[in-house]
């Protein structure tokens, strides 16, 4: 396959939905958390029931802006919905309330390690609701019926659509990231592609190299994760090379990714817009979108991810560095306020991404359900600047810190960890070491110069590692000689 590969040029564009991150529904005032009891968090509007009317949410529209904004939109100044319709057991109306021809959002871009990506437009719409189906774990053990739960029907959507410009699972995976990376620091969606928050369409084309006519695509749903997404492109591009080669034509369909046997399955062929014969949602009202609504919220448009990792690589954090720490959240919230304090950076940084992050790992945890607070990490850089302890006490009692919530220097005082730097008292150590070792000094003397480190190491080894390591080191080339 490597070297069919070369032949080919892989053409993706994808289609996210994010779930708004709201209290109640987009057209109603049910609430929208997730894991409740099926069917406890619906009403007559949710229901389809007939003589009902929407209202709009103007927290999705808010969303909606604020989103847009954060993906180089315009946000024309108005926006209609639209119905949809298709006929499904999960979709009381029978039709799904959403955007055609005037979404909330157009023409925007993402740039992922400086390729920008196009984002065609992002339009808000309400979920469906879900299908329990028969013998599947949520359901009733033995059942050969299906249940429908409609919890989740009308919650808000923001349906974004790509440009078809990414050319690998890689540019499809990092787009994808990016844009997760967006919706979660500007608070709008969770980003949980597991539990549904976020889900991905991936669709996907082949053409020989050089061509400049796109090659019939399929879509792919059912992806649930960044490596299935990146999985299904992978088994989706080499099932289009291999019906080429073989003189084949690619058909347009809707194909399901199945993670278990990894391949895609058609599902059905793909629907063309008139298939759901759109009309304008005649219970509610075009959107106008005033400049000033625009304006409020751009103002209060927090820091976005990439303008984060420039921050922190002028900050003298590594481009690596920078990279991982954004796409964690909670410890990049984290290490802004330590930063805030007045921290070092660097200092922070490697206890955040060290024994902080595989702590939280190792547990499955958050950084919010430990009790260290920001002022305690603080506290604890301070210490190791001011020589009060050293690095490596540091990582020694950083975990406690989670643990108790305590502060550092209780810690250092009650354990009595802080440093030696007396040089008298390192002197005298660092002799006691000499003495105990003839050979070793014997060795050293006679040209085996690394032995160094086993002297320093037995002197930090001694203070249980409260011993300076600068003037450790310095003593002891001293004493050697
Ligand atoms: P729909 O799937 O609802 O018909 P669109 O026609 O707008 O919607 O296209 C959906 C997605 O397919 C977009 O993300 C677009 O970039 C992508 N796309 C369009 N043509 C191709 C192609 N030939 N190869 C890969 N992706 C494509
Ligand atoms: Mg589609």
């Amino acid at each position: 396959m490597e070297s069919l590969r070369d032949k080919y040029e892989v053409v993706i564009g994808l289609e996210v939905h994010a779930q708004l991150k709201t209290k109640s529904k987009i057209f109603a005032p049910d609430g929208t958390e997730f894991g409740k009891d099926p069917n406890s968090q619906t009403s007559p509007i949710t229901l389809g029931m007939p003589g009902v009317l929407p209202v709009l949410n103007k927290e999705v529209v808010n969303m909606g802006i604020l989103t847009g904004l954060a993906l180089n939109c315009e946000i024309p100044e108005r926006c209609k919905f639209d119905r949809k319709q298709y006929f499904y057991p999960d979709l009381p109306k029978g039709y799904q309330i959403s955007q055609y021809d005037e979404p909330i959002c157009l023409n925007g871009h993402i740039d992922i390690k400086g390729k920008r990506i196009g984002i065609t437009r992002a339009h808000l719409e309400e979920d469906a609701g879900k299908l329990v189906h028969a013998g599947s774990s949520g359901g009733i053990a033995g059942s050969n019926y299906s249940l429908v739960d409609l919890n989740r029907a009308g919650t808000p959507l923001l349906e974004i659509v790509s440009e078809p410009d990414m050319r690998s699972s890689d540019e499809a995976r990092m787009y994808m990231e990016e844009l997760r990376n967006i919706v979660r620091y500007i608070g709008v969606c969770d980003g949980n592609l597991e539990e549904g928050s976020m889900r991905c369409d991936a669709n996907i084309s082949i053409m020989p190299k050089g061509s400049k006519v796109f090659g019939t695509r399929a879509e792919i749903k059912n992806v649930n994760s960044f490596s299935a997404l990146q999985r299904a492109i992978e088994f989706e591009i080499d099932r289009q090379i291999e019906i080429v080669e073989e003189g084949g034509e690619v058909v347009q369909e809707t194909r399901l990714w199945d993670d278990n046997s990894r391949e895609t399955k058609s599902m059905r062929g793909k629907e063309d817009a008139h298939d759901y014969r759109y009309f304008p949602e005649p219970d509610l009202m075009p959107l106008q979108i005033s400049r000033e609504w625009v304006q409020e919220i751009k103002d209060k448009m927090p820091e976005l991810p990439e303008a984060k990792r420039q921050r922190y690589m002028s900050l003298g954090l590594s481009e690596y560095d920078a990279f991982v720490i954004v796409e964690q959240m909670g410890l990049a919230l984290f290490f802004d306020e330590v930063l805030k304090l007045g921290a070092t950076p660097k200092i922070a940084v490697n206890f955040i991404m060290g024994e902080i992050a595989a702590y939280l790992k190792e547990d499955h945890i958050e950084i919010t359900d430990t009790k260290l607070t920001p002022e305690n990490l603080a506290e604890l850089i301070a210490l190791i600047e001011k020589n009060t302890i050293s690095n490596n006490i540091g990582k020694q009692i950083i975990i406690d810190m989670m643990k108790t919530g305590e502060k550092a220097s209780k810690i250092v005082e009650s354990r009595g960890l802080s440093q030696i730097s007396d040089e008298g008292a390192i002197k005298e150590i660092c002799q006691k070491v000499v003495d105990l070792n003839p050979d070793q000094v014997e060795k050293y003397r006679a040209g085996k110069v690394q032995l160094l480190g086993f002297f320093v190491g037995q002197v930090m080894k001694e203070t249980k590692g409260r011993a300076n390591p600068k003037a450790v080191n310095d003593l002891m080339k001293e004493i050697l000689g």
